[in-house]
């Protein structure tokens, strides 16, 4: 199972139930790298219009330079991305 499905299956309110959520909670945590992909998907790019409607305080244009190449400008007064991998 990816990690889009796992994710579905956690934040939706009609999928499963209780027990199906408990299940993808158990294999997400199961693996490391899904748990990075899964952080991936749930915090936005640094400096991207969604990651700054959460509060983001990175640089836009720098972060805009850098677009596909997997590295960052993040600043310390960001409370979305400071000592986290975006
Ligand atoms: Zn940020």
């Amino acid at each position: 199972m990816d990690i889009d499905k796992l994710i579905e299956q956690l934040l939706t309110t009609d999928y499963g139930g209780v027990e199906v959520k408990r299940q993808a909670l158990v294999r997400l945590l199961q693996d490391p790298e899904l748990i990075q992909q899964a952080l991936r998907n749930l915090v936005p790019r640094p400096g991207s219009t969604s990651a700054r409607a959460m509060g983001c305080q990175c640089p836009i244009l720098d972060n805009q330079d850098r677009e596909g190449t997997g590295t960052y400008v993040i600043t310390s007064q960001c409370p979305l991305h400071w000592h986290k991998k975006p």
